[in-house]
């Protein structure tokens, strides 16, 4: 008999090592209490040199970073943008922001991220003729797994649009060597408190353009221009990290390595110990990239069974355990109804991931114990129903 767990086993929660607190201490005892100072300054460098690009800036979140990078892209009220289909909300509301229009790319099955087929499709039809020229593309690598980067490079080059990458949930993950965050334009990086590595909150934008990061810390802090009294030609924002947020993520960011290392075992953990069911986990492309796996996820093979991910979460959520369905994408939201929605072929990948598919615990504080438990009650469900 399996019993409840008795502390509630999240999908991933903040793990604390000791070093975040220090650097706290650190900001406190020098009364750096404030926006701005020597942590900003340490994790901004950390961040840069760890993903390889030339400039960071510290922001209260991934998505006031996201939000910087429409600005850099000079969205507005004519502009289109060619985003991932499925994904967080965050991805894709910055476009609103600054009154451009989201035009929504499926997703492919053997990376669940932005299909370059479709893409292409989309590229073609937004090319300035019938419709307007794309203004941008918006991808995210979800759940830590890298987009087929090299195809999705060769497309933006082509037809001369930037791109801006959605790095939030990826951070430490690789396609062909090379870090997510760096492929982008501009991109962006978020230490919300699920993340793979938190600062409590807070986020990172990212680019090899000097003058690009400069603008950003500039809209971020007000856009004051300099003179002694408070001029503003632009209008600013208040987007900039605390110095204490900020030492929590430079503590955070020594054991990001670390928290890689054991998201992975507890993918593999999960990919062992489901064979057999109909089921299959998130796939990557195992040739070119190496995935941070933040979140573990499975699909059912509905032809082959009668459970559904709803079935899963409801009994793992009966023994205390959370899981969740995929995220839910955006052409299938309300709020976006009516935006275009471009497909590869006539499937619907994206919706069909989501109506198969669901997130499953991946605290890397769950034991080994633990996990093996969750793995039998998700086996409990296929005997049952
Ligand atoms: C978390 C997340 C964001 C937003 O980051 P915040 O720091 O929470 O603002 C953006 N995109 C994706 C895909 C995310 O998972």
């Amino acid at each position: 008999m399996i019993k409840p767990f008795k502390e509630k086993l999240l999908l991933s929660s903040p793990t604390m090592h000791g070093d975040e607190l220090k650097y706290v201490h650190e900001a406190f005892d020098t009364n750096w209490v404030v926006p701005l100072g020597k942590n900003v300054d340490e994790l901004e460098q950390a961040l840069a040199s760890y993903i390889g690009v030339r400039d960071a800036a510290a922001m209260v979140s991934g998505t006031s970073a996201l939000h910087c990078c429409m600005k850099l892209a000079g969205i507005h009220q004519e502009s289109i943008v060619l985003c991932s289909d499925m994904t967080f909300a965050a991805t894709v509301n910055p476009v609103s922001y600054e009154n451009g229009t989201q035009v929504f790319i499926d997703s492919e099955r053997d990376t669940w991220n932005m299909d370059p087929e479709a893409l292409e499709k989309a590229l073609k039809k937004y090319n300035g003729k019938e419709y307007p020229k794309a203004a941008a593309v918006v991808l995210v690598h979800l759940y830590g797994t890298p987009a087929k980067m090299n195809r999705i490079m060769e497309l933006c080059d082509q037809y001369h649009v930037p791109l801006i990458e959605d790095a939030a949930e990826s951070l430490g993950a690789t396609y062909m060597g090379r870090q997510t965050g760096s492929f982008g334009k501009w991109s962006a990086v978020s230490f919300n408190g699920n993340k793979i590595i938190t600062s409590s909150g807070g986020g990172m934008f990212l680019s090899n353009e000097e003058k690009a990061a400069q603008k950003v810390r500039f809209w971020s802090t007000q856009a004051r221009e300099p003179e002694p009294w408070y001029q503003h030609k632009e209008l600013g924002y208040n987007y900039r990290m605390s110095n204490v947020v900020a030492g929590i993520g430079r503590g955070q960011m020594l054991h990001l390595d670390e928290h890689i290392a054991l998201k992975k075992k507890i993918y593999e953990q999960y990919k062992k110990g489901l064979e057999g069911l109909p089921v299959a986990m998130n796939p990557y492309d195992t040739d070119n990239s190496v995935p941070n796996f933040w979140l573990s996820c499975m699909t059912i093979n509905t032809g082959e069974s009668k459970v559904r991910p709803m079935d899963i979460i409801n009994r793992l959520a009966e023994y205390n355990a959370e899981a969740r369905p995929i995220w839910k994408p955006m052409h299938m939201q309300p709020i976006y109804e009516k935006n275009d929605y471009i497909t590869a072929g006539t499937d619907n990948v994206g919706e069909d991931i989501f109506r198969r598919g669901l997130c499953l615990p991946s605290d890397i504080k769950m034991t080994i114990e633990e996990q093996e438990q969750v793995i039998e009650i998700i086996k409990s469900c296929f005997q049952t129903i």
